[in-house]
């Protein structure tokens, strides 16, 4: 139930649980608490949104369609078709950084937050992930390992669905996975040059259904668009998926428009009381009461509201005793490269579309002893011959005019208009590859984000701001991804595109923040004078209080996180579902 009816300044009813935010770990506890009976609250910052709703609906639309040909804008980042409320920048609610460093921070303001148009890439953690200290004595150990997590990586793979195959590979283990998709040409071009470079080629793992699973969800049509959102709800969304069945229960109050301010507590017990919040729309003051509070804003957010929960007995923000919230920020590393495969040029035109991502990926393959960097990272692929969407193509000028991209010997002039241009878009399109390594930082103390002082958002809240630096770790990583990239694309036969990334701009790494993996807030631990959470995610110092988004990584993986976002929630949700029934919360 969307109940506006609630927004009354000080609420009465006294909630089982209020959640902070319906993304991937919000949604995944609302979903299992409302489940299991709880009277839930969610109050998200957000819009309302669902993908089959025809006013949020962009899937199927063409090209013309987009009034700014798609062009992208500060709400859609991503494109016009993108589903995507939020951005980099949001008018109104900024976030600063400290002199001489980086970090850029993408935020969803709608219901499912960003799981609305993520890339869907759904990979476990494996048993090295959560025990990197003692593998190579650098950074911590997670308080639990791969056997505490399996149970709930395998009722997330069952309940949402995901494809892929079982490799019996150690450090990504197997699963249960819907059949993948057949990879695209250009994709069995890259296994065989991988094949020949000893480069490992699996069938990417994405919950997208390529089987249908209930009678909720349909399955893929292989539009290839699940970035705009999947009127099938084949792709997984939190909206969708876990928050609209939660509000079905009957249990679940879903209030949009709600900002959250702090987490209030009773000043004799310490314990949380409810979630202060402004209403985005009137700007008026609300609170919301609840037995137990799930804060699950995103582990940027969440950090922002334990730090600015701050009373006379939380003087440092609210489960802060150890000075951790905020500390260990880390966002997985990114680099990329393109190229281009002349043996793919006048390619015969058939649909290719598949699913909206990769069909193929490389996970982690070396042993990082032998190397000159700590962690290691994964390869996901671009690429092929997708129906055109708007914008496609740019750049052309970049490759008709080159020597060796010439047809019949004859080298064209470069640009062009008319039927010659046509012809130069009809040799290329196809022929594209891209290669993006997403790795694993080494989280450190100095890295952090904290309240700045001096600025407030619209809704008159402190807002975030972050200290970040990348390590001599990181920069290696990244050469070694480009190296690898150019090792694959000679090995197809391609040409590289652009100069290869070097020192001078850190081998291409990607600004902290820029691959939206953020991690690593209020991270867990048995010890509470280094960390802000136990082994259940429930607040050291506050009972009552649990995090259930990416704030309690205690480090990053070699994956992307989410997968493992949605299982830790599930573990905290079926933990706090328990200790209920047991009277202790
Ligand atoms: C383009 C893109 C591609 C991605 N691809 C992948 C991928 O392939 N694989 C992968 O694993 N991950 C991917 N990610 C990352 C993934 O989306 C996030 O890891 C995941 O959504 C995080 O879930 P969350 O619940 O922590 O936060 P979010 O999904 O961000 O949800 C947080 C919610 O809380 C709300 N909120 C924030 N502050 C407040 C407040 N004060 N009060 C009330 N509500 C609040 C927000 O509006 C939002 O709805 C991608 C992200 C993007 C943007
Ligand atoms: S590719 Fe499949 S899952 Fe993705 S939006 Fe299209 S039909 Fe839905």
């Amino acid at each position: 139930m969307i109940n506006s009816s609630i927004y009354i300044k000080s609420q009465q009813e006294v909630f089982d649980v209020v959640i902070v935010g319906s993304g991937a770990g919000g949604g995944m506890a609302a979903h299992t608490l409302a489940k299991a009976g709880a009277k839930v609250c969610i109050l998200e910052a957000g819009q309302p949104f669902d993908p089959a709703d025809p006013k949020d609906m962009t899937q199927l639309k063409w090209p013309y369609e987009s009034l700014r040909r798609g062009a992208s804008s500060s709400l859609r980042n991503f494109g016009d078709f993108d589903a995507a409320y939020g951005g980099w920048d949001i008018e109104g609610e900024p976030y600063t950084r400290k002199e001489g460093t980086k970090f850029d921070w993408f935020r969803s303001r709608m219901v499912g937050g960003r799981t609305n148009h993520w890339g869907r890439i759904s990979l476990r953690f494996g048993p090295d992930d959560f025990k990197r200290k003692s593998i190579d004595g650098l950074g911590d150990d997670w308080p639990i390992g791969y056997d505490d997590m399996k149970p709930y990586y395998d009722k997330v793979d069952k309940m949402i669905g995901v494809f892929g195959t079982n490799e019996g590979l150690r450090n990504d283990p197997d699963g249960y996975f819907l059949p993948p998709p057949k990879p695209r040409l250009h994709e069995l071009m890259i296994k065989k040059a991988n094949k020949a470079l000893g480069i490992p080629t699996y069938p990417s793992r994405m919950s997208m259904l390529t089987k249908p699973i209930n009678s909720e969800r349909g399955s893929c049509f292989y539009c290839g668009q699940c970035n705009r959102g999947c009127s099938a709800y084949a792709d997984f969304s939190s909206s969708s998926v876990l928050v609209k069945p939660a509000v079905q229960t009957g249990n679940t109050t879903l209030l949009p428009f709600a900002m959250a301010r702090e987490v209030m507590t009773d000043p004799i017990t310490g314990l949380a009381t409810g979630v202060s919040y402004v209403h985005t729309g009137t700007m008026q003051e609300y609170s919301v009461k609840g037995k137990i509070v799930v804060l699950a804003a995103s582990a940027g957010e969440t950090a922002r509201l334990l730090l600015n929960s701050k009373s006379s007995r939380f003087p440092n923000g609210i489960a802060n005793s150890s000075g951790v919230v905020g500390k260990y920020i880390n966002d997985s590393t990114g680099a990329s490269r393109s190229a281009i495969i002349p043996s793919l040029f006048d390619r015969k035109r058939y649909n290719e579309d598949g699913v909206g991502g990769m069909h193929i990926y490389t996970p982690w393959w070396l042993d990082n002893k032998k190397l000159d960097f700590p962690r290691g990272y994964h390869i996901e692929y671009g690429g092929g011959m997708g129906m055109p969407n708007y914008g496609f193509g740019w750049g052309i000028e970049g490759l008709n005019g080159k020597e060796n991209f010439s047809r019949d010997g004859i080298k064209k002039a470069a640009g062009g208009y008319g039927a010659t241009l046509k012809e130069d878009y009809r040799r290329f399109y196809g022929a594209y590859v891209g290669f993006a390594g997403r790795g694993e930082p080494v989280p450190r103390e100095d890295n952090y984000c904290e309240i700045d002082p001096n600025v407030v958002d619209k809704f008159g809240i402190p807002v975030l701001r972050f200290n970040y630096k990348w390590s001599d770790y990181e920069v290696k990583q990244a050469k070694h991804m480009q190296d690898t990239f150019e090792e694959i694309i000679h090995s197809m036969g391609g040409e590289a595109l652009g100069k290869k990334p070097g020192a001078e701009n850190n081998y291409g790494l990607a600004d902290p923040g820029r691959i939206i993996h953020e991690v690593g807030t209020a991270r867990m631990g048995n010890d509470k004078n280094t960390s802000v959470l136990n082994s259940n995610c429930q607040a050291h110092d506050v009972k009552n209080l649990f995090v259930a988004d990416a704030a309690p990584f205690v480090s990053q993986g070699d994956k992307n996180a989410t997968w493992t976002i949605l299982a830790l929630s599930l573990r905290t949700s079926e933990y706090i579902v328990d200790q209920r029934k047991k009277g202790n919360l």
